[in-house]
C-alpha cells in the first residue's frame, strides 16, 4: 500500500540517442500521473533533454523535473564525422556522468533514491541501486527477440564461436528464434568489434538485467508469446508495458507540410510512406535506386527526407514526380500509419516505427542498417509475415519495385495486411482497461511509489 505521506525520490537515467529518451518519457509521465507522492529526477544531456522537453512547460512536468548529465564530449571537442563517436565518447563518461550528477542531487535534497527507472542499456543502474538499498527497474526501448539475444549472448558465442561465424546458421538452439539467422545478429553479439563501448555496454546489460526488480519492456505480450516466456524464466518480473503510443499519452504531432490532407486525396491503401527513422540516411546510391523505383511505378508516396533532397536525389526527380508524391523533412508518423491512404511503409526497420506500423495495420518493405534492424527485419518477414526485405538487402531499382509490386497489389500483400491487423488487435487488447499491458502498468506504479522494505 503507499503511503502518501511520505515523499519518494526516483532517479531516471535516459540513454541520449536515437529514439530511447522520448518512450522512456513517455513512460515515466504515466507512472508520474498517478503518482503525486514521488519526485522524478529525469537524467539526460543537455541536448537529448532540450529536444524531449521541449514545448513543454514547467506546470506540464509536474513532479519530473529535468536535470543534465556531462555527455563526454569537451568543450573545444571537434567532430570527426564518424556517427558513433559522440556515443562513444558518452558512453564512455558513463557511469561517472551520471554518479555526479545523482550524488549532488542527493546532498542537496538530504535524501537518497528510492528507485532507479533507467534505459536498460545503462545497465550500472542496476549496480548503483544494489549500493543504495533501492528498486531498479530498466526498460528495452525494443522488441524482445532483440533482448533475448542480448542476455543469451554468452550461450550464442560459446555455441555459434566469434571468428569466422556460418552466416547462414539458424539460432534453433534458442526457444523462439529458430528462424533467427547468425547473420541477422546484432553486430558487437557474436560479429562485429565485440569490445567496441556498445558491444560492452549491451553485454553487460544482458548480464545485468536479471538483477533487476522488474524489466519493462515497450512491446505486448501477444507479439512473441514464446520469447516472453523465454524471459520471464530468466527475469525476476517482466513487465510488457506497450505499445506506449498505446498505453501513455503521446506528444502531440505537428502537420506543418500538410501530410494528412495530401493523404486524403488518395484512394485507400495506395500510398507508400517512406522513413528510415533518425539515425539512419541510406547510401547514394540507394537513394537513386529508391527515388528511380518511385518514379517508375504506378503508386503515389510520402518520403520523410533527411538532408537536402534537391541535391540528393537523382536531377530532375522532384520536377517529375510533383503529381504523385510529397517530400517532407519530417512527418506526424504515427498518423500518417493510421491514415487510411497509406498502403506500405518503406521502413529501416526501427523498433518504434514497428509499433507504429502495427498500430496503423500498414504492411512493410524493409531495408535494415545495423543494431536491432536485421533481427526485426527477419521476424516481420519470416515469422509474422507481416512485411518484406528487398531482395539481396539492398535498394535496387528493380528490387523496390517487386516489393511494391507484392505489398500494394498482390494477394500476398493483402494477407500480410490481414496477419498485422491480427497483432493491431492483439495490441489493443492489451492496451485496454484491465488488459495485459495495463495490469503490468498497474504492477509498475506499485513497484515505483513503495520503498524496498529492508
Ligand atoms: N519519426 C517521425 N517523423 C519522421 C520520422 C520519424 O515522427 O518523419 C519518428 C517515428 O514516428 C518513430 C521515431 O521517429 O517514433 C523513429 O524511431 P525508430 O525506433 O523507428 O527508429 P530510430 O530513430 O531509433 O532509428
Amino acid at each position: 500500500p503507499v503511503m502518501p505521506s511520505t515523499v519518494l525520490h526516483v532517479a531516471v537515467l535516459a540513454f541520449p540517442f536515437g529514439s530511447h529518451a522520448g518512450p522512456l518519457l513517455s513512460l515515466v509521465r504515466r507512472i508520474a500521473a498517478v503518482a503525486p507522492n514521488v519526485t522524478f529526477f529525469f537524467f539526460s544531456t543537455e541536448k537529448s533533454n532540450a529536444s524531449i522537453f521541449s514545448g513543454m512547460e514547467k506546470e506540464d512536468l509536474g513532479n519530473i523535473k529535468p536535470y543534465n548529465v556531462y555527455d563526454g564530449l569537451s568543450d573545444n571537442y571537434v567532430p570527426s564525422g564518424h556517427p558513433l563517436e559522440p556515443v562513444n565518447r558518452f558512453i564512455n563518461a558513463t557511469p561517472g556522468n551520471y554518479r555526479v550528477a545523482m550524488q549532488k542531487l542527493v546532498a542537496e535534497n538530504g535524501k537518497s533514491f528510492s528507485c532507479l527507472i533507467t534505459d536498460a542499456l545503462l545497465w550500472f543502474g542496476g549496480e548503483m541501486a544494489e549500493e543504495m538499498n533501492a528498486k531498479w527497474v530498466p526498460l528495452w526501448t525494443a522488441g524482445h527477440h532483440s533482448l533475448l539475444v542480448h542476455v543469451l549472448t554468452d550461450v550464442l558465442r560459446q555455441k555459434i564461436g566469434c571468428n569466422d561465424v556460418c552466416e547462414d546458421q539458424n539460432i534453433d538452439f534458442i526457444p523462439g528464434l529458430s528462424a533467427v539467422k547468425v547473420a541477422d545478429l546484432p553486430e558487437g553479439v557474436v560479429t562485429g568489434e565485440l569490445d567496441a563501448p556498445f558491444s560492452v555496454m549491451i553485454h553487460k546489460m544482458g548480464l545485468m538485467l536479471p538483477r533487476a526488480t522488474a524489466v519493462a519492456v515497450n512491446s505486448f505480450q501477444g507479439i512473441n508469446p514464446l520469447i516472453v516466456d523465454e524471459l520471464k524464466s530468466r527475469f525476476q518480473q517482466l513487465l510488457n508495458v506497450g505499445p506506449f503510443i498505446l498505453t501513455t499519452q503521446q506528444p502531440f504531432l505537428p502537420d506543418d507540410h500538410g501530410c494528412l490532407e495530401w493523404l486524403s486525396k488518395h484512394r485507400n491503401a495506395s500510398v507508400a510512406y517512406i522513413s528510415f527513422g533518425t539515425v539512419v540516411t541510406p547510401p547514394p546510391q540507394e537513394l537513386t535506386a529508391l527515388a528511380d523505383a518511385l518514379e517508375e511505378c504506378e503508386f503515389p508516396f510520402l518520403w520523410s527526407f533527411r538532408g537536402n533532397a534537391e541535391k540528393l536525389l537523382p536531377k530532375g526527380f522532384l520536377e517529375k514526380t510533383r503529381t504523385k508524391g510529397k517530400i517532407v523533412p519530417w512527418a506526424p508518423q504515427l498518423d500518417i500509419l493510421k491514415h487510411a491512404s497509406v498502403g506500405v511503409f518503406v521502413t529501416h526497420s526501427g523498433w518504434n516505427s514497428i509499433l507504429e506500423t502495427i498500430v496503423g495495420g500498414v504492411p512493410m518493405v524493409c531495408r535494415p542498417f545495423f543494431g536491432d534492424q536485421n533481427l526485426n527485419t527477419r521476424l516481420i518477414e519470416t515469422v509474422w509475415e507481416i512485411g518484406v526485405g528487398v531482395d539481396n538487402g539492398v535498394f535496387t531499382k528493380s528490387a523496390v519495385l517487386k516489393a511494391l509490386e507484392l505489398t500494394l497489389s498482390s494477394e500476398k500483400g493483402k494477407l500480410m495486411r490481414q496477419k498485422i491487423a491480427m497483432f493491431k488487435e492483439s495490441a489493443m487488447k492489451a492496451a485496454k482497461p484491465n488488459g495485459n499491458s495495463q495490469t503490468n502498468l498497474k504492477t509498475l506504479v506499485e513497484l515505483v511509489t513503495t520503498e524496498n522494505s529492508t
